[in-house]
């Protein structure tokens, strides 16, 4: 795929390890450094800030999506190039969808697991054909990896859906992973999502 916006999925806890600290702050200078926006969900908090800090940093674009019932909790980022405040959850998480070419999910905590299961299973019901990657920081997602690999086993799931998630281990790998990714083939004007 071209460059495009990158719709980073990560916590928005602080009190995690420094590694996961320094990989969103990666994050957010190597997508804007490769010409690549942000999307993300608006907060100023945890791993979501630092990403959106360094990209803006680094010259990128950050288009941050929050909900209004929320936004004083996860301080809403004052300095974005675009914030827009919405209703619900759902609006967030679908605008952030629409927004973006392509998902990397960092480490992070049960807001993270929602939003990278919602847009795994979006794909996997055809709703979407946009590429995820996971970024394995210190093995973070191996468990959850061996949760998709016993779902898979038990016959809950295809071995294709396992296929279709790029795993990376650090955020260099970021953007070889995203510039080999297929492009969308979805004509957003005829998708039903
Ligand atoms: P967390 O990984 O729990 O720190 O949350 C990361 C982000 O996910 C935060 O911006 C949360 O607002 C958001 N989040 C939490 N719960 C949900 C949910 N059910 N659906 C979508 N996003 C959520």
């Amino acid at each position: 795929m071209k460059a495009g916006n990158i719709c980073v999925y990560c916590g928005s806890s602080q009190h995690v390890d420094d590694a996961f600290k320094q990989a969103a702050a990666e994050t957010g200078k190597i997508l804007a450094e490769n010409g690549m926006g942000v999307v993300y969900g608006g907060g100023h908090v945890g791993l979501m800030g630092i990403v959106a800090d360094h990209a803006l940093a680094a010259g990128g674009e950050v288009i941050g999506i929050i909900p209004a019932h929320i936004a004083d909790k996860e301080v809403a980022h004052k300095s974005l190039t675009e914030l827009h405040v919405v209703k619900t959850m759902h609006e967030r998480k679908q605008m952030m969808v629409d927004r973006s070419d392509a998902f990397v999910i960092l480490p992070g905590g049960l807001g993270t697991m929602d939003e990278f299961f919602e847009i795994f299973t979006w794909w996997q019901l055809g709703l979407h054909d946009k590429p995820v990657i996971l970024v394995n920081i210190n093995g973070y997602w191996d468990s959850l990896l061996t949760l998709i690999d016993h779902i898979i086993a038990q016959g809950f799931a295809r071995k294709t859906d396992r296929d279709f998630l790029n795993v990376v281990a650090t955020v260099d790998d970021l953007p070889k992973a995203l510039k080999q990714a297929p492009a969308e083939t979805f004509d957003p004007h005829t998708k039903w999502m």
